[in-house]
């Protein structure tokens, strides 16, 4: 059975750098949508300019280029164990998509990383990426309430939803979520 592990959690919540370091910990690929758009808007792709748009205005990018990207990655070898999902699933048709597609033989786990609103606006002023510009992040954030929250309530009835307070350092944080990781694993 292979094991795949959720980060939800608004943008600023610190999704990235604890996906990254779960992935070493737990030896499993770090997948990010959001990675995967930024490389292929580097790279110049058609994908990457399709994405783009959307990016930079702090919304979603639609759930059928969203899919059929991560679909494409998960199926790749370094995936058959499990893998590590850092920005995905954004909205409910992505997580009911994943889980008819993907998520059989799995076991899942999701892990919410709580930060309240000041926390992000202010974490977002120090990373200097594009899309934390303050009117864009202002977005990204109102479209998170909107498409994303709901998510929780969606894996919390299925009983995969463990809540971790992401308003600590780096390390105090990293270390909750190995003991959730290690502890919290439902099928
Ligand atoms: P992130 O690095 O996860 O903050 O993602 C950066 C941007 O990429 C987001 O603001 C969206 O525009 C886009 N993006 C990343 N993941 C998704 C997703 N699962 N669904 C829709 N858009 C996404």
């Amino acid at each position: 059975m292979s094991r795949v592990l959720i980060l939800l959690g608004p943008p600023g919540a610190g999704k990235g750098t604890q996906a990254a370091r779960l992935a070493t910990e737990l030896g499993l690929p770090h997948v990010s949508t959001g990675d995967l758009f930024r490389e292929n808007k580097e790279r110049g792709t058609e994908l990457g300019r399709r994405a783009q748009q959307y990016m930079d205005k702090g919304d979603l990018v639609p759930d059928d280029i969203v899919l059929e990207m991560l679909f494409d990655r998960v199926a790749r070898k370094d995936c058959a164990r499990g893998y590590i999902l850092d920005g995905f699933p954004r909205t409910l048709a992505q997580a009911q998509a994943w889980e008819k597609r993907a998520a059989q033989g799995t076991q899942v786990q999701v892990v919410n990383l709580v930060v309240p609103d000041a926390v992000l606006v202010k974490r977002s002023a120090g990373r200097g990426r594009t899309d934390d510009d303050p009117q864009v992040f202002a977005r990204r954030l109102a479209v998170y309430r909107k498409l994303t929250l709901p998510l929780e309530a969606h894996f919390r009835e299925r009983g995969l939803l463990n809540d971790v307070d992401g308003d600590k350092t780096p390390d105090e944080v990293f270390e909750k979520l190995k003991s959730a990781a290690a502890t919290g694993v439902r099928a």
